[in-house]
């Protein structure tokens, strides 16, 4: 029998109330069942909110300081069953073990990098104006928070979310991926373990269109986080916008890598194979455009064919597997219909642009790593975000080009440029539009102490991460405290 999992609401473990239940099943074989969880509906959703609001009321007076504690032993907790974690992360998710102890690594550093940030949680004190008059800006929580997160990093992100939320003294509802329930779970046992107060944080299962749409349009979530695509995140701006609410956008990207002629080839070619095929390419910075110089192009496709066609591919609990399947049969259908589009418009098919399944006896959503030349700018392979192991090839001819082919898709999230040369380095950092750019490295790499996010749309502004996270979840209030003991008044009293 398989388990049956719940939603965490009010501090405890209950099924959904609609009794609508559905299924999680590995991407590397579909006959695993993981288990079933609750299609929650708004009845769910509201109760959640409902429990986030009133427990809001108290833990928004706990000190910063002592909600930290709590992240503190949440990190530890998740450290010492970061590899039980790991395994069932890639059972449910496809990607390699290796980055899946990754993802909860990059949990645990969240956890300790924003317990800490509870001793400084800085605000500014500034002199008045006005003689015997104090001035300063604190930060003050907003209040509940939806939280809606994608499958690709199950447990990195909600906690990248999550952690500064509480930290600050809002309370959340988490809405998780549908593919990914299970590593919620987990996340959330964590947090009880910790010794969260009942209702500070809160889980409901189910599908964007139904659970999440729902939290987005509850009256009393005063503030969105999604992660997602650029296509859902369009919709929840629109929505949280009507409603006058706040809300944080990290969406899709097209990166891409230059090579430059006077590049470490090997180096680049190391980048160029993570970047674009580690988890399936199914991360939003994954490297999708290689633009390569046309002096180094010939030697450098070579290369990157002779590795791609080596990675191994299969069940990423597998050891020596590196490369494991997309995410659901819905993926490996884009994967597909992009790998037609791209024929249709001309591009040359290097290798891959085939379902391993076809070749080979497997019962998961596998694709070959996938490589196309004699692409060209505005073809829809080079703007469209297609998530999955295709990485289209771009020939340019100085720096200035690749600088304008790379600007010029509707994304701007991450960037990297190959080269010795300190002048393109610094040009690139300066004149790429993204939010990340790595000189020598691929386009993924995040760390949890600097500014994630993206410009055009990629993002709306905000950025994860970092200290700036904390401009997301939290009010900025401007204090003053008169001891002069008569009326003073700004801008008028100016003797
Ligand atoms: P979505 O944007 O559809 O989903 C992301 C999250 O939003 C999930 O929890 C999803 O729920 C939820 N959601 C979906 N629709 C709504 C809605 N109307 N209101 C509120 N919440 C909603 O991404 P997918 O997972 O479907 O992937 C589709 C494409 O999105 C990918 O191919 C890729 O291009 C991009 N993407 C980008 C990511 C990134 O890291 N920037 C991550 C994931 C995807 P549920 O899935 O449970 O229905």
């Amino acid at each position: 029998m398989p388990e049956l999992y719940k939603n965490y609401i009010g501090g405890k473990w209950v099924e959904g109330r609609s009794g609508k239940t559905f299924e999680n099943r590995s991407p590397a074989n579909y006959h695993d069942l993981i288990g079933i969880f609750p299609a929650s509906g708004s009845e769910d959703v509201d109760c959640a909110v409902s429990a986030a609001r009133e427990a809001f009321l108290r833990w928004r007076l706990v000190p910063a300081p002592k909600r930290g504690e709590i992240l503190f032993r949440a990190g530890e907790f998740l450290r010492r069953r970061k590899e039980e974690i790991a395994r069932a992360m890639t059972r449910e998710m496809g990607k390699i073990l290796k980055e899946t102890r990754g993802d909860v690594q990059e949990g645990i550093d969240t956890a300790f990098y924003t317990g800490g940030e509870g001793r400084r949680l800085f605000g500014e004190t500034t002199p008045s104006e006005l003689p015997d008059k104090f001035a300063m800006s604190v930060r003050a929580p907003i209040g509940v928070c939806g939280l809606i997160t994608p499958w690709n990093f199950p447990m990195a992100i909600p906690t990248w979310k999550l952690f500064p939320a509480l930290l600050c003294g809002n309370t959340v509802v988490l809405k998780p991926a549908s593919d990914t329930p299970h590593t919620a779970v987990k996340l959330f046992e964590i947090l009880e373990e910790a010794g969260l107060p009942p209702g500070v944080a809160n889980l409901v299962h189910g599908t964007g269109r139904e659970t999440g749409n729902a939290l987005v349009r509850h009256r009393d979530a005063r503030l969105i986080s999604f992660t997602g695509s650029t296509e859902v995140g369009r919709e929840i701006a629109a929505t949280c916008g009507q409603g006058l609410k706040r809300v944080s956008l990290e969406m899709g990207g097209k990166n891409g890598q230059i090579v430059l002629a006077d590049a470490d080839l090997n180096l680049a070619l190391e980048g160029a194979l993570w970047g674009a095929f580690g988890t399936t390419g199914q991360r939003c910075t994954a490297t999708s455009r290689l633009l390569l110089h046309r002096d180094i192009k010939k030697e450098f496709t070579e290369m990157l064919i002779e590795r791609a066609e080596k990675l191994k591919i299969g069940d990423g609990q597998n050891p020596g597997v590196e490369m494991g399947p997309l995410i659901n049969e819905a993926a490996r259908r884009k994967v597909e219909r992009y790998v037609g589009v791209a024929k249709e418009e001309g591009a040359r098919l290097l290798t891959g642009g085939e379902n391993y399944a076809e070749k080979k006896s497997a019962d998961g959503w596998f694709y070959r790593p996938t490589i196309f030349d004699q692409v060209t700018p505005n073809m829809r392979i080079a703007q469209e975000e297609i998530f999955g192991p295709v990485l289209v090839i771009l020939e340019i001819g100085s720096f200035e080009e690749a600088i304008e082919i790379l600007n010029g898709t509707p994304y701007g999230l991450s960037s990297s440029i190959y080269t010795q040369d300190v002048t393109c380095a610094f040009r690139a950092m300066r004149d790429i539009e993204a939010g990340i750019t790595y000189i020598n490295g691929p386009t993924i790499g995040a760390e949890v102490h600097l500014p994630f996010g993206g410009v055009k749309e990629s993002g709306n502004g905000h950025r994860e991460a970092g200290t700036t996270v904390y401009d997301i979840f939290s009010e900025w209030k401007a204090v003053f405290v008169d001891y002069s003991g008569k009326l003073q008044k700004a801008q008028i009293d100016i003797e």
